[in-house]
């Protein structure tokens, strides 16, 4: 039970991370689960802050004391029931979230240099452990509606909406075009960050919960939007940002140069034996490999590659270390494991090598004077060309989200920047310009978090529920 020193006397343990050695080898979940006595441990580190600043910076505004407190006095199953009341992923969030940015980088603790309690990992363990005890979400309550909603995309969007129609009485039906459901936590991020198993886990609860999938199934292309809006008394959109932004330079369609996603997903759906027919698997292995770009997916592309065996994995991001849009965590984590990074270098052309390799050039870049939007702007330094001689870039300059071909003949808008207009702060929370279409996650606000698609999706869902008068 709770010492109020236990903060100065317990350190900060996110748990145990595997040796650099042994993880880049594998695609395996690099940090140990916290046990029981280390969860209660490090729960108990907690304060108690009158005005927590950890719950105002969790994207969802998770009840983080609360459940520290419960956990710490080894209430583990009113952990979990606490913990889904503002998360409907809350085990995913506890693994992918970039803590140091959001719940964790705000603890009070952080103030004294005696490191903040590691919130991410007890959220994991509550829920992990407590589906493992048999802990499951109480339904008993909900008192059945005859109205159905479908949900396009079963990404963290489209989940967190189907959990609260659920939890209230409305019938989910989850389209979407892949044989699985978690989206970009299934296809994009890598088993070293969020083991499938998980997700499997996940569904079997939702399932459980008595939300429908009807996977492998596209909307525009196997069932249309007209037989939705047909047939379902409303329907969400979590679709997600998956055009691909260019760097707009000379020879990135040259063989050898390939895109984040897609390599990304190849790999995943080759553990999964999933590749389409047609489809051979990319592997790094032996290659000289450059990644341009300065986020997660980067990030991820690097320590992929690294354990494919590539020869070597070069990350080249136009900015200095400071100013780079990736988790630090993950970028530790990328150096640990052997990534080399080049900071300030911006990619203007790829050439191709007699023998078919690749020389990509780069300049040097020095931060300018700050945008719009406050970001330096990286500027070139004359004379500073240099060129790598590799085998493969991959890109990832991210993503943007697009209008489906759909879109005008069903009247919803988009605005300039392919976004979705639905916003959260109008009368119906996240309906779009057609009343009975409403739409969250990155295909509203653009390529984001895991934990804010969630938060978008849990939104409409309160939106659809007084649109369909059950609220
Ligand atoms: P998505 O996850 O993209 O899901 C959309 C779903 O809609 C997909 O399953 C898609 O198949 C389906 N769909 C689209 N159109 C149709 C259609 N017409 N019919 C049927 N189905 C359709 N965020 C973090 O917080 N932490 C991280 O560490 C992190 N790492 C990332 C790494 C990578 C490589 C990438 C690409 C992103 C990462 N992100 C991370 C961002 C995060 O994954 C996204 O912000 C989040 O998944 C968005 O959720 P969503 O539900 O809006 O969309
Ligand atoms: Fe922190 Fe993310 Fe969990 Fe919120 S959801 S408490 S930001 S790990």
């Amino acid at each position: 039970m709770s010492d109020v020193f236990q903060f100065m006397k317990v350190a900060r343990n996110p748990g145990e991370k595997v040796d650099a050695a042994a993880r880049k080898i594998v695609f395996k979940e690099i940090y140990a689960p916290l046990n029981k006595p280390d969860a209660g441990e490090q729960a108990a580190r907690c304060l108690g802050c009158g005005n927590p600043y950890c719950e105002w910076e969790c994207p969802v505004h998770n009840y983080i004391p609360n459940w520290l407190q419960l956990v710490d006095e080894g209430r583990l199953f009113e952990a979990a029931e606490l913990s889904h009341k503002t998360n409907s992923l809350p085990e995913i969030c506890g693994r992918v979230c970039p803590q140091d940015r959001l719940c964790e980088g705000a603890c009070t603790l952080n103030q004294g240099g005696f490191g903040a309690v590691s919130i991410g990992s007890v959220e994991k363990y509550i829920t992990d452990e407590a589906f493992k005890q048999g802990w499951r979400p109480d339904m008993s309550g909900v008192v059945k509606t005859d109205k159905k909603v479908a949900v396009i995309g079963a990404g963290p969007a489209g989940l967190a909406c189907a959990d609260v129609l659920v939890r209230n009485g409305v019938q989910p039906v989850v389209f979407d075009r892949y044989e699985q459901i978690g989206g970009l936590l299934t296809y994009g991020i890598p088993e070293f960050k969020l083991e499938k198993s998980v997700m499997q886990t996940r569904r079997e609860i939702m399932e459980g919960m008595g939300i429908e999938f009807c996977l492998n199934t596209e909307i525009g292309k196997d069932i249309t939007i007209e037989d939705l809006l047909r047939d379902y008394d409303a329907v969400f959109m979590g679709m997600g940002a998956y055009k691909y932004m260019k760097g707009g330079f000379e020879g990135e369609d040259l063989p050898g140069v390939m895109e984040a996603l897609p390599f990304l997903i190849n790999n995943v759906r080759n553990s999964m034996d999933t590749l389409p027919a047609g489809e051979d698997y990319i592997s790094m292995a032996g290659k000289r490999v450059v990644v341009l770009g300065g986020g997660d997916t980067a990030m991820d592309c690097n320590r992929t590659s690294i354990r494919q065996q590539a020869q070597s994995v070069i990350c080249a991001y136009r900015r200095d270390e400071a100013n780079m849009p990736g988790s630090k965590r993950e970028v530790l984590n990328a150096k640990e494991e052997g990534v080399e990074f080049l900071w300030n270098r911006q990619p203007v052309g790829i050439i191709q090598n007699s023998d078919g390799s690749l020389g990509l050039k780069l300049v040097t870049t020095e931060l300018g004077a700050p945008d719009a939007n406050g970001r330096q702007a990286a500027v070139e330094v004359a004379g500073s060309e240099q060129i790598i001689e590799c085998d493969h870039v991959i890109v990832a300059f991210g993503f943007q989200a697009e209008a489906a071909s759909w879109f005008e003949a069903q009247g919803i808008k988009v605005d300039s920047r392919g976004r979705t207009i639905a916003p959260e702060k109008q009368a119906l929370k996240h309906q779009t310009s057609n009343p009975k279409v409403f739409a969250g996650g990155d295909q509203v606000r653009g390529a984001d978090l895991v934990v804010r698609a969630v938060f978008e999706g849990r939104q409409a869902a309160e939106g659809m529920l007084e649109f369909l008068g059950v609220w």
